[in-house]
């Protein structure tokens, strides 16, 4: 049974062709380049010849270091498909809104499936055989891994995991190694056309909600080119949810405008579900395979960055395939190592993603907000958290250091005893 890296001949099987498999293959092709080897591989997408016409529920808001990590493999960034660029986010408590920015920190709103597409024809350009197909079953052997897909049968010598949160595919890897899928939120994602003045005056700003209301964790509403993506999340969120996050005055505010109940245009309000991992999968490597993005829950815990989790994951699993090894060993020593960021964020996004619940449950968003407007460190660590630019670590030891922290918490404080008797609210 040889686990070693990569050698020349042996076949890469890739399951999934949204961002993480598609980089998956992109990086493989790049290092075998490099290393002059002949490596075959193979990426099997169901959807990969449907082009644009398929639904994803993703926003499609592409976050830095997106360009980079994809100029890195070769891949030149997209620019055409930019619908917006995205300069802020304006964060909503029940009364009040903070609008967070930081110079040079620009996302850029795309269709995602335009730059799904885009993604399996830069892997096609690169030399990876992408075959329209589904992975319905495998069976690992000490030397292969065999890979039944719905068209043709593939003799593996190591598979990437990139099925995102497919609950077949997911199911199809746990009954066939340890690995167990991450735990996720349900979200529900609509689009609105609003009329055109209208669209023509909206800022470049992600609107995030953080509602009392417990069955919804965050909402936001998000611009793209003509049209708006209004998405929520929750353990367990349905169409009833959607239409009572439609009719909470903070949305109600910026929608004013439309009307669920009698849209204009006939594709509005139409509700899609998707999923977002909250933890990081069991297993999520093991001898002869290695999971990317989703599928291994490696994403910012609690909020976003996704598609950039799932670039910069498969790069680390593929440079581990070809210089390390395809062992379990091998793995947990290079790519476990490469995702330590990821994976020590973890506890961190937890306890915030409590903070936030709690947070929000007792009506305190614009007693924070009314503090963040008077505090700029407390400012930044706040777009910090919403944009995901920097880790909930370094955004929890950045505030425990500063020497405002006591002053902080008294403001707080009086601010949460002053609402509570009803008067008006004053900071420093
Ligand atoms: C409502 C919502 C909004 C989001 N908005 C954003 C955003 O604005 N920006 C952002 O960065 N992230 C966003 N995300 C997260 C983002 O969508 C994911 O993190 C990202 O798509 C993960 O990429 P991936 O390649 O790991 O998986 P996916 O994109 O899920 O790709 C998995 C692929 O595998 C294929 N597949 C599954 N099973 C099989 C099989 N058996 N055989 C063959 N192929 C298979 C699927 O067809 C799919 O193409 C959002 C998520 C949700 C739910």
């Amino acid at each position: 049974m040889n686990l070693g890296a990569l050698k020349d001949n042996q076949t890469a099987v890739i399951i999934g062709g949204g961002p993480g498999g598609t980089m998956c293959g992109i990086a493989l092709r790049k290092l075998a380049r490099e290393q002059g080897k002949s490596i075959n591989i193979i990426l099997f997408d169901g959807k990969a010849t449907v082009g644009e016409t398929h639904y994803n529920q993703c926003v499609g808001v592409l976050s830095p270091p997106i360009d980079e990590i994809l100029e890195s493999q070769g891949v030149p960034f997209p620019h055409h498909l930019v619908q917006r660029q995205i300069e802020a986010y304006t964060l909503h408590g029940e009364r009040r809104h903070i609008r967070l920015t930081e110079a040079g920190e620009i996302s850029f709103a795309t269709r995602r499936v335009q730059f799904d597409t885009y993604m399996l024809e830069q892997a096609r350009a690169h030399g990876v055989d992408v075959r329209a197909s589904r992975v319905t079953d495998l069976e690992f052997l000490p030397n292969r891994v065999n890979v039944y897909a719905e068209s043709s049968k593939v003799h593996a010598d190591v598979v990437f995991g990139a099925f995102g949160l497919d609950p077949g595919t997911t199911t199809i890897l746990a009954e066939a190694t340890s690995y167990r899928p991450p735990r996720f939120l349900v979200s529900m994602v609509t689009k609105i056309h609003p009329p055109a003045q209208i669209m023509a005056q909206w800022s470049n700003d992600i609107h995030a909600f953080l509602p009392r209301n417990p069955r919804i964790e965050f909402g936001a509403i998000t611009p793209k080119g003509n049209h708006i993506t209004v998405n929520l999340a929750g353990e367990a969120v349905t169409s009833a949810d959607m239409e009572a996050f439609f009719a909470y005055p903070p949305v109600r505010r910026i929608l004013h405008f439309a009307d669920p109940k009698h849209p204009e245009n006939p594709h509005d309000f139409t509700f899609y579900r998707g999923r977002f991992p909250i933890s990081v999968a069991s297993h999520f490597y093991g001898d002869r395979y290695v999971c990317v993005g989703d599928a291994a829950g490696l994403v910012r815990a609690f909020k976003g960055k996704g598609v950039t989790s799932a670039c910069q994951t498969a790069i680390w699993a593929a440079e581990t395939v070809m210089t390390e090894g395809i062992s379990r060993e091998a793995f947990a020593r290079h790519y476990r190592r490469a995702c330590r960021e990821i994976l020590q964020d973890v506890p961190y996004g937890k306890v915030m993603r409590q903070l936030a619940i709690v947070g929000s449950r007792l009506g305190l968003m614009d007693l924070l907000i009314a503090l963040a407007a008077e505090n700029n460190i407390l400012q930044h660590a706040l777009f910090d958290a919403v944009s995901a630019h920097r880790t909930y670590r370094d955004i929890t030891a950045d505030m425990l250091s500063v020497r405002e922290i006591g002053q902080l918490l008294r403001d707080f404080a009086a601010l949460s005893r002053q609402a509570a008797r009803g008067k008006p609210r004053q900071t420093r």
